[in-house]
């Protein structure tokens, strides 16, 4: 239901991933929730530090200050409206990689996700959520097995990518990466998503609201579009991998 994405530098004086996601989630309340989860990401961590919880954002808030999470750079946030299994913890985003490397968030609905699961669990891949978008990080985190066991590298932008072209229904998605701590990567299909153009930071949301408090710069990301942000880049392209250059880019006039 409401996405908010965040990139910055390590060392310069930026706002923390944390408190961008949770104050751009409080912002993104007028959507109306069920439930709400942050994941963040910074180098040298073996897994994606995540957490999430059914009700109001206050239930995550409250869970993070009795047991803290780690610094990072980058970081994601999604406020859940449930179409795909009930709202409760397990089902709240976001949803994680097999090998926990991987963390997605997703707005929509995936309508392919029962023959993906199926094809996912017949090569031992296993679930805890009865939720679309757990096949989202499931797959993701098979694309980018794939490429790391082709290239050598890892390449999170082109697993989503991948992942995309896989994917019917309607769909925002971002993606993070320990092995690529300082990137946010984002992709939209009949769903909106837009990126906020900070300084030494980077903002991604599904409306201007998510990081309106730290940027008027903004661009609408198009349709089937995919985008990588890190704290001093923006690179968007089709889902194909071809440069995308004439985005609309625009000032956010608020009031
Ligand atoms: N279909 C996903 C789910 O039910 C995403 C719902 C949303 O847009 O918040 O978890």
């Amino acid at each position: 239901c409401g996405i908010v994405g965040y990139a910055s530098l390590t060392n310069t004086a930026c706002a923390k991933p944390l408190e961008v996601c949770l104050q751009g989630l409080e912002r993104l309340e007028y959507r109306g929730y069920d439930s709400a989860g942050v994941a963040l990401v910074a180098p040298g961590m073996g897994k994606v530090a995540w957490r999430k919880k059914a009700g109001r954002l206050n239930n995550l808030v409250h869970s993070i200050e009795s047991q803290p999470m780690p610094e990072a750079t980058v970081g994601i946030g999604h406020t859940r409206w449930a179409t795909n299994g009930e709202p409760n913890d397990v089902n709240a985003h976001p949803h994680i990689s097999q090998d926990e490397k991987i963390a997605v968030i997703h707005n929509g609905i995936i309508e392919n996700a029962a023959q993906l699961k199926f094809d996912l669990q017949a090569e031992g891949y296993t679930f805890v959520s009865n939720t679309d978008t757990e096949v989202v990080a499931k797959l993701a985190g098979k694309v980018a097995d794939t490429i790391i066991a082709e290239t050598g590298k890892p390449d999170l932008f082109e697993a989503i990518r991948r992942t995309a072209r896989m994917l019917t229904g309607a769909f925002t998605i971002l993606a993070v990466d320990v092995r690529q701590p300082g990137i946010v990567v984002g992709i939209r299909h009949d769903s909106p998503l837009v990126v906020g153009l900070g300084e030494h930071e980077n903002f991604l949301g599904s409306d201007l609201a998510a990081f309106v408090a730290h940027t008027k710069q903004a661009m609408e990301l198009g349709q089937d579009e995919a985008v990588c942000i890190s704290g001093e880049s923006i690179e968007v392209t089709d889902f194909d991998g071809n440069p995308v250059t004439d985005s609309h880019r625009f000032t956010i006039n608020w009031d």
